[in-house]
């Protein structure tokens, strides 16, 4: 038996009772039981498709049913939940991630654990505190409520590496200008905790791989995936 943790997260339609449906319907699945649910907590939108305001929340599964095989039955729920995959990252009745699986470290071309983007999302975090603030995670090995922490700190120091010195100039300066939460260290780069980079290239030697932002491995452009992570990392999230 291996215990696991997702997170769900919807923005169209009523979005709290997809939730339950959601667990009603995993909890039918031989091999899944929904053993905790987080309360229901709304954050802002991430990403210029993105629409409404999102609700979100965690849980924590038992199952006999390796990583795949629950990423599969995942997946079904959401379409069976009115999930219609369109404009990536745009508004959805139903997304259900699979966070953590035991302390598993994965990566597949369709399935990665933990989940990647889950250490800088207070969206994720904040509903996952809730029900499993001591759970470490392999990959930074901090605990849930450390990587939530993290987050809560201010300014929230950035930096910039790779790419050519003039655009990585005058983007910092317009990201300082709109984020006057954050700081950018140029001095020393390896004190931030979240650092962009537009290339892998040596020099990011000190900053730990933990807290790196691979800013080309995402589909948009790479000022735009800057922006959500940091609208991701610095929003405030509301338990309702
Ligand atoms: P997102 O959750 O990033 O908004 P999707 O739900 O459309 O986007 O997921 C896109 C793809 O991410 C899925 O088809 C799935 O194969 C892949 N994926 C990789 N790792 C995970 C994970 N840990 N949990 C859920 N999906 C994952
Ligand atoms: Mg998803």
């Amino acid at each position: 038996m291996s215990r696991c943790w997702i997170a769900l997260g919807g923005n169209q339609g009523p979005v709290a009772d997809t939730f339950r449906d959601a667990v009603a319907l995993l909890n039918r699945v031989a091999g899944i039981s929904v053993t905790r649910m987080s309360r229901c907590y709304t954050t802002s939108p991430v990403g210029a498709n993105a629409g409404n305001e999102f609700l979100n929340a965690a849980a924590e599964l038992q199952t006999t049913l390796p990583p795949l095989e629950l990423l599969a039955n995942l997946q079904a729920v959401e379409t069976q939940l009115g999930r219609v995959r369109s404009v990536h990252w745009g508004p959805r009745t139903l997304d259900l991630d699979l966070l953590l699986y035991d302390e598993q470290m994965l990566s597949t071309p369709v399935l990665t654990i933990p989940h990647p983007h889950m250490w800088y999302r207070r969206f994720v975090l904040d509903p996952l505190a809730e029900i499993a603030p001591d759970v470490i995670h392999g990959g930074h090995g901090l605990s849930i409520s450390e990587l939530r922490e993290r987050l809560l700190s201010r300014p929230l120091k950035c930096v910039l590496l790779g790419g050519p010195v003039d655009q990585r100039v005058d983007l910092q300066r317009q990201l300082e200008a709109e984020y006057p939460q954050t700081d950018w260290p140029t001095e020393s780069p390896e004190s931030a905790w979240l650092a962009f980079c537009f290339e892998s290239v040596p020099q990011v030697e000190g900053i730990p791989d933990a807290n790196r932002i691979d800013v080309q491995a995402f589909p948009t452009a790479p000022e735009q995936t800057i922006r959500d992570v940091l609208a991701a990392a610095l929003d405030s999230v509301r338990s309702v």
